[in-house]
């Protein structure tokens, strides 16, 4: 009997982690059906999905390119709202939402709301608004399968665990980032360039920043907080150079389960999109003969002070962590653009933090007033030490 194939939707099908799932889905052509895609600005590569998967929807949020768009039977929707409105008429079973920063937050929302399983790798919609989004997939009913690495790690080492109760602590592991070894008095010194070069993944341009700032590893702290639905305090991140093991579970009994692979991000797409089966995957094999030591290392949260913020923004509650959040996108931002230098990004972050108030009972509209009033402060500020 033929099974039927997923109807599947790819929110931001250009970047780094949209283009992986594409290649899941092209090596199971028999699995999967692209029903819709969606991108920022990149209309040639739409144009190049919509020849190669033929989705029955196309959206692209730069509204003037729209007609760039060559569609003969895909339809084409464009703007935010456009997203949505495809995200809600599209029919798929499954979303991989892969847009960048709190710009993925209402799309995700929509998909929530049709129904679709989640495959999320769009952290920030967890550090903006991850009370409201795991309140609404529970309302939905609509499961929430992590994308993000660690995090698929920490999913696939609880696949025996009936309720969460058996669970000490979960170990977040992070490469370091290419200034891991880097003295904290040169930190000043690091150009974009520095920063753009990751050790070991390759990845869009803002995940890539927030990996050498570290802000990665704390935003992702609160990723986990909300997946997983534990104390803060029993979420320790671990510096592990390799990127081999990809995070590990520790639990009652002294028992730890970890998750080993080559970084390839392939692995944790293919295992949210397929759920809960286990099938061949394009991915190259993790040589355990040739992967050496696997060593382990205690973060140094003084030349990173990224995480602790993000620890102190799940103790305070009250949306603390979408402040983080939005300051850290308008740094990383100025950032990449040459605006400000890389020592600043923690030191905007940190203002914003002590400056913006947000309160806890947030609805999307409140999110995303206090998201718009963080950006208004830090470009203020940005502005101002310019001068
Ligand atoms: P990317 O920059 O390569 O791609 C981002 C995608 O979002 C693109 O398709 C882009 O067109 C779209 N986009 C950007 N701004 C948009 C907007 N305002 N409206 C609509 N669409 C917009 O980024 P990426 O590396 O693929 O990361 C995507 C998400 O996945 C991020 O949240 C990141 O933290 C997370 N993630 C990425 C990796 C990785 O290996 N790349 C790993 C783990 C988690
Ligand atoms: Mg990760």
């Amino acid at each position: 009997m033929t099974q039927e194939k997923r109807k599947i939707i790819i929110l931001g099908s250009t970047g780094s982690i949209g283009t992986q799932a594409l290649d899941i889905i092209d090596y199971h052509k028999d699995k999967f059906e692209v029903v819709a895609i969606s991108g920022n600005k990149n209309y040639k590569l739409l144009n190049e999905q919509i020849q190669k998967f033929k989705p029955a929807y196309c959206a692209i949020a730069d509204e003037s390119l729209e007609k760039k768009l060559i569609s003969d039977k895909t339809k084409v929707f464009s703007g935010d709202e456009g997203i949505i409105e495809m995200c809600r008429v599209c029919g798929a079973d499954i979303a991989v939402c892969a847009i960048v920063g709190i710009a993925g937050l209402k799309s995700t929302i929509a998909c929530i709301e049709s129904k679709m399983t989640i495959a999320l790798a769009n952290k920030e919609t967890l550090v903006a608004g991850g009370k409201l989004v795991t309140e609404l997939a529970a309302e939905y009913n609509t499961p929430i399968y992590p994308v993000d690495s660690e995090h698929s790690a920490i999913f696939q080492c609880i696949q025996n665990e009936s309720n969460r109760n058996g669970i000490k602590n979960i170990y977040l592991t992070a490469s370091g980032g290419p200034f891991v070894d880097t003295p904290i008095e040169d930190m000043h010194k690091i150009t974009v360039e520095q920063a753009l070069k990751h050790p070991n993944w390759s990845m869009g341009a803002k995940i890539t920043i927030d990996s050498a700032t570290m802000m990665n590893k704390g935003l992702e702290v609160i990723e986990a907080k909300y997946l997983f639905n534990v104390e803060s305090s029993m979420i320790k991140v671990c510096v592990h150079r390799k990127s081999i093991v990809h995070s590990m579970v520790e639990f009652k009994d002294n028992s730890i389960l970890a998750q080993l692979g080559r970084p390839d991000m392939r692995i944790p797409i293919q295992y949210a999109i397929m759920y809960p089966e286990r099938i061949d995957c394009p991915s190259e094999e993790l040589d355990i003969f040739n992967t050496g030591s696997l060593e382990f290392e205690r973060p140094d949260f003084d030349k990173f002070p990224s995480l602790k913020i993000a620890y102190r923004s799940l103790e305070e509650g009250r949306g603390r962590s979408l402040v983080i959040n939005s300051a850290n996108e308008e740094a990383v931002e100025a950032f990449l653009k040459g605006k400000i230098k890389y020592n600043k990004i923690y030191e905007i972050i940190e203002s914003a933090y002590n400056t913006i108030e947000s309160a806890d009972e947030m609805d999307l509209s409140s999110i995303l007033e206090t998201d718009k009033r963080t950006r208004i402060f830090c470009r203020e500020i940005m502005h101002k030490r310019r001068q």
